[in-house]
């Protein structure tokens, strides 16, 4: 009997070299797991059937942004409903390369946009440990479908916290790669200077091994660099001589509950205990003003990259009598609320006579985020903050109100804006609820995150299986 809530894909992986599983056991596993659960929980948003040459591996599940040859890839966008890629996004192909299968393709916000899978055409995503509640996002399908055990592993994407806040709000592991490191190519863009591919697991071991099958350069992405160093697996259990940095406003921000400050708080004592060097730093302007700073440039590089879909190029196309009509209806009728939002933010802030005043200033804040970080970490080797101000929030708490949604992501934000490295692993609970340690490097600091984490993790010991389904 495979036990698909506690094995990791190592696990697996290991299952299949022994000759105790094979493949195809493993992915009807899985399959009968999304069979018993995601009727609830909502994860996939459609399975695939198993490649030819592909049905042999670990299975795994990719975010519907993720362009896969022959299996419809919509980005939680009725605009892009029946929209079938001919060709496999680079991190497709490498997974397949690597022999894993294609279980399917996950849920998400509308183009990546939100923090609550609730943007999602097709219906939100429920948080496995409590389904009354969001599982985070915009990467909520994949990170649930990790928790529920529905599949050991999956990739996410990442602009402003899609992978590490949902692994916060879903008690599992989610790396956001430094940018540049991981290929955007056939990824359904948001914001293309943010947008980065990473991996969600179960165990920082998983996330790491998943990371370097997807990490290189591209030829065909041209922001992706060689790596500088091979990807380590993590050993060990000591944090000796490492140095920690704690930023003041990241730890103390307005709106972080009392119950996530308390656990991060733990945590960074156990790093102490386990031989970190933990002192106190500053990033003053990335709490400040990391959200505004987003929410100009995030939607500004969306609204041109979101002009491609004109009922011409892809998916469905509105009746009308001539083309400028048709586009119209095809974009009134195809976009959802959000991406509509941020089309229309996007356009203004780049709009003549507003471009210096809106976009040009958030690129000049980014500049002063992205020092200050650089400041931070060459006086420590990682940053800590919690990942999500707050646990899992109902489902429907923050849908009518955008700037409430958009504050769940202030921790997050700033190190995105930087293209730095960010894991957030679980370190406790607080209501019963999942809650999520953020780990920040320096640029290519995936390794140092990666010990990190493992030593933290084995320390922590939480148990990432959802306290009803624990036998
Ligand atoms: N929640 C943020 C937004 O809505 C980040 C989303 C993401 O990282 N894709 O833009």
């Amino acid at each position: 009997m495979i036990d698909t809530f506690r094995l990791t894909a190592e696990g697996a992986l290991g299952l299949v070299e022994r000759g105790e599983a094979s493949g195809a056991e493993l992915r009807q596993a899985y399959l009968d797991a999304i069979e018993e659960r995601d009727g609830e929980l909502h994860c996939f948003l459609r399975t695939a059937e198993a490649a030819d040459g592909h049905a042999g591996g670990v299975p795994i599940a990719l975010k519907d942004v993720i362009s896969t040859k022959g299996v419809e890839t919509t980005a939680g966008s009725r605009i892009l409903s029946g929209y079938v890629p001919v060709f496999d996004a680079t991190v497709a192909a490498h997974v397949k390369d690597a022999g894993l299968s294609l279980l399917g393709k996950t849920n998400t916000d509308e183009f990546a946009m939100g923090s609550s899978t609730e943007n999602s055409a097709w219906g939100p995503t429920r948080n496995p440990w409590d389904p009354t509640r969001v599982p985070g996002g915009s990467g909520g399908g994949s990170a649930a479908a990790v928790t529920a055990g529905l599949t050991p592993w999956a990739l996410g994407s990442d602009t402003g916290g899609s992978i590490k806040q949902p692994s916060a709000l879903c008690g599992n592991v989610g790396l956001r790669p430094t940018y540049g490191s991981v290929s955007r190519y056939g990824v359904v863009a948001f914001a293309s200077s943010l947008d980065q591919i990473g991996p969600v697991a179960k165990t920082v071991r998983d996330v790491a091994l998943l990371y370097s099958i997807i990490a290189g350069r591209d030829p065909r992405d041209s922001t992706t660099a060689e790596l500088p160093h091979t990807v380590e697996l993590p050993e060990g259990d000591s944090l000796a001589g490492l140095r920690i940095g704690v930023p003041t406003e990241l730890n103390e921000a307005e709106g972080i509950e009392p119950g996530v400050r308390a656990a991060v708080a733990r945590a960074i004592e156990l790093a102490e205990e386990l031989g970190a060097g933990v002192g106190e730093c500053s990033l003053p302007r990335s709490v400040r003003y990391g959200l505004p700073c987003y929410y100009l440039i995030a939607p500004a590089e969306a609204s041109s990259n979101l002009a491609r879909y004109d009922g011409v190029r892809y998916g469905p196309r509105a009746d009308a009598d001539g083309y400028q009509e048709m586009v119209d209806r095809t974009r009134d009728e195809g976009f959802g609320p959000e991406p509509k939002r941020r089309i229309m933010l996007g356009t203004y802030a780049l709009s003549a006579g507003y471009y210096d005043a809106f976009y040009g200033q958030a690129q000049r804040v980014r500049t002063l985020i992205i020092r200050e970080h650089r400041e931070a970490l060459e006086q420590f080797d990682l940053l800590v903050s919690p990942t999500s101000p707050t646990v899992a929030f109902p489902i429907g708490e923050r849908a009518a109100d955008p700037l409430a949604m958009y504050a769940s992501d202030l921790l997050t934000i700033p190190s995105c804006l930087a293209g730095l490295p960010g894991l957030s692993i679980p370190c406790g609970l607080s209501d019963g609820l999942p809650v999520g340690l953020q780990l920040i490097g320096p640029q290519f600091g995936e390794n140092v995150l990666f010990r990190a984490g493992h030593v933290l993790e084995q320390a922590l010991a939480f148990d990432t299986v959802p306290d009803r389904w624990r036998t």
